[in-house]
């Protein structure tokens, strides 16, 4: 087992901030992950998981153990009239696995083509997008537990998703690495066009006839078209959530802001768009040394090369702060800070 020392992270966050962790390691099986943990440094330090490295911004050196999960491998579990299991490797890269998706014709992930990150980390905030999130298909997954280091199986049930939420994230936060996800995916399409820019771009496209790989084709020709590509710009996506706030308070703020834009989420709640607010607030564009706002999707922030991640926690503390100043709404922040 090596644990390397001393090493940079740049590599390991698609922000790209230069810190570095005490010691890291990898691992590509349940038994070495179960011999790390059990290594005095594991036991003596902090762990941090790593997948891709596209949900967090580590605002200083880690002083600890940072260890990446590498555990591959794509099988088809079993499968009755509707549906298949599908389990995959916690360190098999999302889009791969929805490209994996796609040749086999196994519905209900095309809509969240080209995610970067990992199958572990997607079940952590219940990755979501164009009106799929990934509780539509999740079957189960299975976690070491960072106590005694017993495997463990979730189930749906078991995982509280939210919007990007799940119990990963709050009451059993930095308890469990999660190994393996399996997926419950439809033999029969049930086509979601009808979220943000999908048909649009379906009809640019000129289809007729519907099938999964065109709707994963629209998605990514939209995404390329307004994302900014981590290898190009250091980015982590959408660095605020959505917030959720009472329709008396959206229609408040809609006598002022006509153009508002939100959807009504449970009853009397409104999801107002976040980007859109700090759009409103001037933020879209900004640039502040090398931490900026994009200028494509003011909800995402954006390191021009050098950026630390103290300038991007600054920076959204302003946004925060200003898009409560004028809106009286909070954001809060998706990306997980280090
Ligand atoms: P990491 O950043 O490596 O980790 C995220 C968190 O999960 C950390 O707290 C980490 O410790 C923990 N973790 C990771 N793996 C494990 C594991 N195996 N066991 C236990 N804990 C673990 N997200 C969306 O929901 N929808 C989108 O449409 C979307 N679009 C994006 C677009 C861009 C350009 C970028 C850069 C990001 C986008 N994201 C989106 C955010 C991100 O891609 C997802 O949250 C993704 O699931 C993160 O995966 P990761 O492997 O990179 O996680
Ligand atoms: P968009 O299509 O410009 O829409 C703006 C916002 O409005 C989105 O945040 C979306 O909320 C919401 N929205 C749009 N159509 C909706 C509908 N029919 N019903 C309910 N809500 C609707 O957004 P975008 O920035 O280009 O992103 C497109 C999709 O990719 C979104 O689902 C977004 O969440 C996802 N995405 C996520 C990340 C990330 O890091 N989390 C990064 C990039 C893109 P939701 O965000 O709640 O869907």
């Amino acid at each position: 087992m090596t644990f390397q020392e001393n090493i940079s992270l740049k590599p390991f966050n698609t922000f790209g901030i230069d810190v570095a962790a005490k010691y890291f390691a990898s691992f590509n099986s349940i038994e070495k992950l179960q011999q790390i943990l059990t290594h005095p440094i594991a036991q003596g330090y902090p762990v941090l998981i790593v997948g891709g490295g596209s949900n967090i911004l580590l605002t200083t050196n880690y002083e600890g153990l940072v260890l990446k999960n590498e555990i591959e491998g794509i099988q088809l579990i079993r499968e009755d009239e509707q549906h298949v299991y599908v389990q995959a490797g916690a360190g098999v890269n999302w889009h791969q696995f929805v490209l994996y998706c796609l040749a086999h014709a196994y519905a209900g992930v095309e809509n969240l083509a080209l995610i970067p990150g990992s199958v572990g980390a997607s079940p952590m905030q219940n990755i979501g997008a164009y009106g799929v999130e990934i509780k539509d298909v999740f079957h189960s997954l299975e976690a070491v537990s960072r106590q005694n280091l017993n495997t463990v199986v979730f189930y749906k049930e078991d995982c509280a998703f939210g919007y990007r939420e799940s119990v990963f994230k709050n009451i059993c936060k930095d308890q469990f690495v999660i190994t393996s996800v399996t997926y419950r995916l439809n033999k029969i399409p049930n086509f979601k066009t009808s979220y943000g820019a999908i048909q649009h771009a379906l009809d640019e496209m000129g289809v007729s006839t519907l099938n999964i790989q065109d709707i994963a084709t629209a998605v990514m020709q939209i995404r390329n078209s307004k994302l900014p590509n981590p290898n190009e710009i250091g980015n982590a996506g959408s660095f605020f959530k959505n917030p959720e706030i009472t329709a008396a308070d959206f229609e408040v703020l809609r006598n002022t802001y006509p153009d508002i834009v939100g959807y009504p989420t449970a009853e009397n709640l409104v999801k107002v768009a976040a980007g859109w607010m700090i759009e409103k607030a001037g933020w879209k564009g900004y640039r502040e040394k090398d931490a900026g706002c994009h200028s494509k999707q003011a909800l995402v922030l954006v390191n021009h090369g050098q950026a630390t991640g103290t300038e991007i926690f600054a920076l959204s503390e302003k946004i925060i702060a200003s898009v409560h100043e004028q809106f009286g709404v909070y954001l809060h922040r998706e990306v997980n800070i280090y």
